[in-house]
């Protein structure tokens, strides 16, 4: 049905190269390189023998646009699946604008000597892919991506007007290190260090961060894994909802953290260690973060010993026919059960299975568009149908727990 090439061989990578090769009635054709060819071979000889399905393999800087362009005009895919990192979006974005192909990613792009979160520099392809007739499907992971797929959901089908969502992220899980993140170090370190902003009453409102006194923090009796402390973030989909979701008055994200790793987090911080600019140590220019990531375990290495849940999802208090409700949409993940099956845990799973399924709402025509799409703007009813069959079943209830005011 349709040819992808996917771009970045890392934790996530991998589980969507092993999730496409599984359905050879859909991609007919993978796919997958990155920056280095050795990551990418090691997938392709798992998928190999997991499904027996050759796919392609390439080297490729995705920070550089031509080389991109040689690459997608030699495979000619229909539609690229982004899962480097967030540096490289607008690179890739570009490549395929040049080469007439379509985009999707799971992340906002970053640039890299700034710690910012916003969909402006993506956004303002709008014109650019309308105009060549090209789709941009942006932040198709689990958050953002299915948090926005449950929040379409339940505009469409539960609510007249959803006026109040919690989006709610925990990990449950234990990895058995003393100190680790679940995606790329740098990314993940960066996102969680920063000033937390949820929106309220038609604008943006600021609280410390994660680690800082005054932090906002309640707990939060999760389906499955029980009672977890769960902070007040910042996280990028608030961004794009505040602007789809109609009669929306409060959005907040809130995810679990452990008081050890808050307390790793802290240290590192303090001592310098989450710095993302330059340092000159010993005649060499390092960056304290990038040194970091070199020093803590491969998130993607992770799964081996990897237990317990990840249980995510929003709550949504609105009205339909002028009666007010709350209501809880979840899924529930389990590492040990993403690693038998894909050899990943289940941050890299509930990542990179929904980039599959966003590919395949493309490739098979239930999402089309030109232009630059957040995913709560496609219809939700074939991916919510999707998310059942391919590894993440999902749970509506009526909520009758406590949120903070
Ligand atoms: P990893 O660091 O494990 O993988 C990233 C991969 O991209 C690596 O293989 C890396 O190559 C490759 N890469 C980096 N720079 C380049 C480059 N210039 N050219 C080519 N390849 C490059 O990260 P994850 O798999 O954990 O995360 C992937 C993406 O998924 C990130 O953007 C992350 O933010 C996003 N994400 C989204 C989530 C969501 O729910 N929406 C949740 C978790 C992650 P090399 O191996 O050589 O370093």
């Amino acid at each position: 049905m349709g040819k992808v090439v996917i771009i970045g061989a890392g934790g996530v990578g991998n589980v969507v190269a092993k999730k496409c090769a599984s359905l050879p009635e859909v991609f007919t054709e993978i796919c997958l390189a990155s920056r280095t060819l050795s990551k990418c071979e090691q997938i392709a000889k798992e998928v190999k023998k997991n499904y027996n399905v050759d796919i392609k393999v390439e080297q490729v800087d995705a920070d550089n646009v031509s080389e991109l362009v040689t690459l997608l005009k030699k495979y000619k895919p229909d539609l690229v699946i982004n899962v480097a990192l967030p540096y490289q979006d607008l690179t890739i974005m570009d490549a395929c604008f040049e080469a007439g192909v379509n985009y999707l990613d799971t992340a906002n792009y970053e640039p890299k000597d700034e710690a910012h979160f916003e969909y402006s520099w993506q956004w303002a392809y709008q014109d650019k892919f309308k105009e060549k007739g090209l789709m941009a499907i942006l932040g198709c992971g689990f958050d953002p991506g299915v948090t926005n797929i449950f929040c379409a959901y339940a505009q469409k089908h539960l609510y007249d007007e959803i006026n109040y969502i919690d989006i709610l992220d925990c990990n449950a899980g234990d990895h058995g290190h003393p100190f680790a993140t679940n995606f790329n170090p740098e990314i993940n370190i960066r996102e969680v260090t920063q000033v937390v902003r949820h929106w309220s009453d038609g604008k943006w409102v600021e609280t410390p961060p994660i680690i800082e006194d005054g932090s906002v923090h309640f707990t939060f009796d999760y389906p499955v894994a029980g009672p977890r402390e769960s902070y007040l973030l910042y996280h990028e989909e608030l961004e794009s909802l505040v602007k789809n979701i109609k009669g929306l008055k409060r959005i907040r994200f809130w995810m679990t953290f452990s008081q050890n790793y808050l307390t790793h987090l802290k240290v590192l911080q303090n001592v310098g260690m989450t710095r993302i600019d330059e340092v000159d140590y010993e005649g060499c220019k390092v960056v304290p973060l990038k040194f970091l990531k070199a020093l803590l375990p491969d998130p993607g290495t992770l799964g081996e010993n990897y237990t317990g849940k990840t249980v995510i999802g929003c709550v949504f208090d609105g009205k339909k026919d002028g009666k007010r409700f709350k209501k809880y949409i979840y899924n529930v993940c389990d590492h040990a059960e993403a690693y038998k099956e894909v050899q990943a845990q289940a941050v890299s799973y509930t990542t990179g299975v929904p980039a599959m399924i966003g590919a395949m709402m493309f490739l098979t025509g239930e999402w089309k568009g030109a232009g630059v799409f957040n995913v709560e703007q496609l219809d939700p009813d074939k991916f919510m149908e999707a998310l059942n069959k391919y590894g993440l079943p999902w749970e509506i209830v009526d909520f009758e727990g406590n949120l903070p005011e």
